[in-house]
């Protein structure tokens, strides 16, 4: 089981890992964009000259990106952590909705279908969260569980759950995009405090008693994974507990191609607080947007403390 720094929670420590998992988010995405769609054997083929595999930030994919940029995986988050920061580090349902109905209103390169569906449910409405639907089981709202982790840590688990749960409604009103969510935000808390790898598998296991649709372990490998919460959180369930660094983990997940922004991104948080900072590779921190980078690592460290466990 890998375990690239100690993992007593030392103050420094916890901004390291705070600022290696914000980081990760936005590398996973940048990274992950470039293979978006795509298939396996595409990307094999597209990166026969680099031994087959996507490894470096180099912008492209279907949408055009710069090389660097991040997608609305990274600057959903980002509007969240804003909301939170202004509502003194609470998470609450109308400034999430208002932040993320702004962002929408900015013309981002790239929009989930359930979450532009549920902000224009908001504006008519004016009520904060989506109605519950079976059919809303996507990604969109599990991509943002960042900001929650970070400014809830220290935190009760029911505390992080209901806050958790705040922010994904106002777009996902699923309960299984509500467990998937509520386990990845705990599984990082558990990395940035400090927690054994042990640790995390348990509670994966734990989301697998509750909704055995997300079986990881002894399943066939979840490639070409879609936008679905249950495909998404396999693949990055799978990369994680098989690979033992930061890189290599991240490499593994965006290859297996699909929604490979977002299973970039979440993986990227849950890698960079468990590795940290110090273990991201300087050739993809070089390549990432500046003003992308600047506003990760200011979030990560006001989140860090405004929260119980940074203060
Ligand atoms: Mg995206």
């Amino acid at each position: 089981m890998p375990s690239a720094l100690p993992r007593k929670p030392e103050p420094e420590l916890l901004g390291e890992r705070a600022l290696g998992a914000y980081l990760g988010l936005a590398l996973g995405d940048a990274l992950g964009a470039t293979v978006e769609f795509l298939t396996p054997r595409e990307i094999r083929q597209q990166f026969s000259r680099q031994g087959g595999l996507h490894k470096d930030i180099t912008g492209g994919g279907w949408l055009h990106l710069k090389p660097g940029q991040v997608t609305d995986d990274t600057t959903m988050s980002l509007a969240l952590g804003e909301a939170i920061l202004a509502s003194a580090g609470q998470v609450e349902a109308l400034a999430s909705a208002q932040a993320f109905d702004a962002w929408m209103r900015a013309k981002p390169v790239d929009i989930g279908n359930t979450v532009r569906r549920n902000l224009v449910h908001f504006r008519r409405t004016g009520i904060p969260e989506a109605p519950e639907s079976e059919h809303d089981a996507g990604n969109g709202a599990i991509m943002r569980a960042l900001p929650v982790a970070l400014a809830t840590l220290g935190q009760e688990e029911a505390q992080v759950a209901a806050a958790f749960r705040t922010q994904a409604h106002v777009t996902h009103n699923n309960p299984l995009s509500d467990a998937g969510g509520i386990c990845l935000t705990l599984m990082i808390q558990d990395a940035i405090l400090g927690a054994p790898w042990t640790g995390l598998k348990a509670r994966a296991r734990a989301l697998v008693t509750q909704f055995p649709e997300y079986a990881w372990e002894n399943t066939r490998p979840q490639e070409n994974p879609s936008g679905y919460v249950v495909h998404t959180l396999q693949a990055v369930f799978q990369a994680f507990f098989a690979t033992d660094s930061f890189e290599s983990c991240l490499i593994d997940v965006v290859n297996r191609g699909g929604d490979a922004d977002t299973t970039g991104a979440i993986l990227g948080a849950l890698a960079g607080a468990w590795y940290g900072h110090a273990h991201i590779p300087p050739r993809w921190l070089k390549a990432l947007d500046k003003t992308a980078a600047t506003r990760c690592r200011d979030q990560a460290l006001s989140l860090l403390a405004g929260s119980p466990a940074g203060r």
